[in-house]
């Protein structure tokens, strides 16, 4: 059954109100919708860029009803909203992704079964729904190995690393339950997809990209990465694979090992837009927030058009802050601001892109490729 493309001036409902809302409610807006932003917090980064906000719980159904009779889609910025709030909002309008897609990417046992079950390589991981299977997961998976809530867990939040019998029984009362438990990969470096498939099965991917974490969130992001070919092409595969076996219609985030070894293993799938996708925004002529866009719309999935190669660096917190002035001096930076009014270490408070020329990026950066060096290559060139 084809679905028909969302008309120019409906009104899009984004379920959450931060910046990747806020992004994506101007690359609504380019295309000719409205945005009414659904956010649990007052005064979200979204709400800038809306034309409509509601403020109120995800879990309210009288709040959910309105939401639902006052759109003509929806769609998420933020996955964490329960099955019986999807439920409901599917049963008076379209959602994409569907809910069966959320259920599976906020759950990580659920997720590591939906991957095994396809041939999808992923860590070696074991279940760990209470204190007393603690041990075994040990014993299965040799130390070091981590501990993640199964669910909620973000940025590295909800994660412990277990690096020996004497860390497990210190650790072992106080853990929140139920736990996945996922072998140490030791690997080379961490990639990341952003694959769009919208409701008549057309799929696009942007170029793969290389990510590298500072405490557990997202630091710099580099496209392409810099991998050979071959491997580019398996973790497209990969992608690919994923977003038409899950049946995705929207933009969904793959984040991917590459082990010492050289193979790739799946971490974990986001079903909206990414951190690691931001680059997009400047480095492509359709981003992955149109991307995203353009797919719940069921409108066509052109090639993004990479123009240039692109390093990305979050800035976090009051450190990442201190650094717009300088970045607002050079030519070949974009900042991008998320109109956060509270500042606190390590919050995402904005992003900032750095252009180069295509296949100029994987020449002198190492990978601790790191913004300040990027700056510095652009004063001398
Ligand atoms: P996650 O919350 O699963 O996205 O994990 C956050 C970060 O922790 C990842 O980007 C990795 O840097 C690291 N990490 C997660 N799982 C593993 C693992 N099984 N082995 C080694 N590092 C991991």
């Amino acid at each position: 059954m084809t679905q028909a493309t969302l008309p120019r001036g409906a009104t899009i409902g984004i379920i959450g109100g931060g910046q990747l809302g806020r992004m994506s409610a101007v690359a609504a807006s380019r295309l000719g919708y409205r945005v009414h932003i659904l956010s649990a917090e007052p005064e979200p980064p979204a709400q800038d860029t809306s034309r409509t906000i509601t403020v109120g719980a995800y879990d309210d159904e009288a709040v959910l009803r309105r939401f639902a009779g006052s759109v003509d889609l929806i769609t998420f910025e933020f996955e964490n909203i329960s099955s019986a709030g999807l439920e409901l909002l599917a049963s008076l309008c379209p959602v994409h992704p569907a809910g069966r897609v959320l259920a599976i990417s906020q759950d990580r046992i659920l997720e590591k079964t939906f991957l095994g079950e396809r041939n999808i390589p992923v860590a070696p991981w074991v279940s760990v729904p209470d204190e007393e299977t603690l041990e075994n997961a040990a014993t299965e998976l040799g130390y070091p190995f981590l501990l993640k809530t199964t669910r909620f867990g973000y940025d590295g939040k909800g994660q412990f690393r277990i690096a020996d019998p004497e860390t497990l029984a210190r650790l072992a009362p106080e853990l929140p339950y139920p736990l996945i438990a996922e072998g140490f990969v030791d690997f080379e470096r961490e990639l990341s997809v952003m694959v769009a498939r919208n409701a008549d099965g057309a799929m696009r991917c942007f170029s793969v990209t290389e990510n590298q974490h500072r405490d557990g969130i997202l630091d710099v992001s580099l496209a392409p990465a810099r991998i050979p070919v071959s491997l580019a092409e398996e973790a497209e595969k990969l992608a690919r694979q994923i977003a038409e076996e899950i049946g995705l219609v929207g933009i969904l985030g793959v984040e991917m090992f590459v082990s010492s070894k050289g193979t790739l293993l799946v971490n974990e799938i986001a079903p909206r837009p990414h951190n690691s996708g931001h680059w997009t925004m400047d480095a492509c002529l359709i981003d992955q927030f149109e991307m995203h866009i353009r797919a719940v719309a069921n409108l066509p999935l052109p090639d993004p058009f990479r123009h240039s190669d692109a390093v990305m660096k979050n800035l976090l917190g009051p450190e990442g802050m201190a650094m717009c002035g300088t970045i607002m001096e050079h030519s070949g930076l974009a900042l991008h601001l998320y109109g956060k009014s509270t500042c606190r270490p390590g919050r995402k408070m904005g992003h900032v892109n750095a252009l180069f020329p295509l296949g100029a990026l994987p020449g002198p950066y190492g990978v601790s490729a790191r913004l300040d060096e990027a700056l510095q290559d652009l004063q001398k060139s």
